[in-house]
């Protein structure tokens, strides 16, 4: 038995999740929030019980200790060595990695270099690792990529249309993300396609950010998010794929700068720049259960960007064995769910069956009826566990 821990480090954050592997048993896990800050929160969950403190926590090596201090005061382990391997979530891997690699030095460079693409992130996830790299020197560790899924897109779905230039110079290109989501989604997915010899998969990531991907035997061949996760489908604050133009006017008619307009565009947009309510589904629900029209509007709207991916990505495939709907509305929006497949009905003959579909929330379950054209399942993704095992892979080949 072995200890692993995925680690996911934000510019003010940093998530952890501890497992017993080779069984991938959830140990504890937590996050230390406002790094940066005096009042700083350390959280932390372990045998059904959780504990919040708010202390100061001024950087990313601080959290560590704190996390080390917590883990061993609670009798979660004895001594950090016991933590065999770790596996960090990178943001943007760009075209360098396809896969999980192990964190040494070229790495890091490599991650360093990709900055430029993912500023908050990859900058935040070097910390992370270089923080718990001083505390843990020798321990294996994982680098695991939103991106490396993706890397299997053939050019002519991974570029755009600017100039080639542009896309060779500066690595100007879709590069998509929930890349581990999606994998993770389409092993999973498998079970519901014994005996099918291509199995074609339209994976729907559906949080509050939110990316669509189209896999063929395993493998992406298409992802909805761009050069970053601002493309593809409509968000919770994010407008997905836009006219460029809309940039341009919008910053000639606002007198607002292009920094402010992209602020704007990702933070201020799509459910909630539409409803004028909130980001949340929840609250849009709520909002229409009352009669708002905006809300409805959103709503509507939201559904429609999502069934256009479906039938792009149906085209794209050549047909489609399996939807899977997973994430915070994927999981747990059963009306968002049906409304999808309402409007897949007449085109792609999917079928959802109400008794399966309604109230199921944060649950694995077919949701089609057994005449639908495409199966629809829905699976609660699981993007650390992705990162745990990957980690342990590399520390099992040591
Ligand atoms: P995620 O980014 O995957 O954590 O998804 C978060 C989003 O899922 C929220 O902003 C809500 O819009 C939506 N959501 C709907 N119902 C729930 C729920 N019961 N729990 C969590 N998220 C939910």
């Amino acid at each position: 038995m072995a200890k692993v821990m995925a680690v996911n480090a934000g510019s003010s954050s940093l998530k952890f999740k501890l497992y017993e592997m080779p069984e991938a048993k959830v140990i504890c896990s937590g996050n230390a929030e406002r790094i940066g800050h005096e009042d700083a929160i350390f959280g932390i969950k372990y045998n059904g019980e959780s504990s919040k403190d708010i202390v100061p926590i001024l950087d990313h090596e601080r959290a560590v200790e704190l996390l080390a201090d917590a883990l061993i005061s609670k009798g979660i382990i004895k001594s950090m060595d016991e933590i065999v391997a770790i596996g960090h979530r990178i943001v943007q891997g760009g075209k360098y990695f396809s896969k999980s690699v192990l964190f040494d030095k070229k790495t890091e460079d490599l991650i360093e270099s990709l900055i430029p693409l993912a500023p908050l992130h990859n900058r935040a996830h070097l910390v992370g690792f270089r923080a718990f790299k001083k505390y843990l020197p020798d321990v294996t560790s994982v680098a695991v990529f939103d991106t490396a899924f993706h890397q299997t897109m053939e050019e002519q779905d991974y570029l755009f249309p600017i100039p080639y230039e542009y896309s060779v110079k500066y690595d100007c290109r879709r590069y998509g993300a929930h890349g581990t989501s999606h994998q993770y989604l389409s092993r999973e997915g498998l079970k519901y396609l014994e005996g099918v010899e291509h199995p074609r998969i339209i994976s729907c990531h559906i949080g509050s950010g939110a990316s669509i991907t189209a896999i063929k035997d395993g493998k992406c061949v298409a992802t909805s998010m761009g050069l970053s996760p601002l493309g593809g489908i409509m968000m919770g604050t994010r407008t997905g794929d836009l006219d460029p133009t809309v940039m341009n006017y919008l910053c000639q008619c606002t007198g607002k700068s292009v920094e402010e307009m992209f602020q704007i565009f990702n933070k201020k947009s799509g459910l909630l720049g539409v409803s004028e309510v909130s980001n949340d589904s929840r609250d849009i629900a709520a909002a229409i259960a009352q009669g708002n029209k905006l809300a409805m509007l959103a709503d509507t709207m939201f559904v429609r960007r999502v069934c256009d991916f479906i039938g792009q990505y149906f085209v794209r495939l050549g047909g489609a064995d399996l939807i899977i709907f997973s994430a915070g509305i994927g999981e747990n929006g059963p009306d968002f769910r049906e409304k999808v497949c309402k409007e897949l009905e007449p085109s792609l003959g999917v079928k959802i069956d109400p008794s399966k579909n309604d109230g199921l929330r944060g649950k694995e379950a077919l949701i089609s009826k057994p005449d639908s054209k495409i199966k629809v399942v829905v699976i609660p993704t699981d993007e650390e566990l992705v990162i745990a095992q990957d980690a342990y892979s590399y520390y099992l080949a040591k």
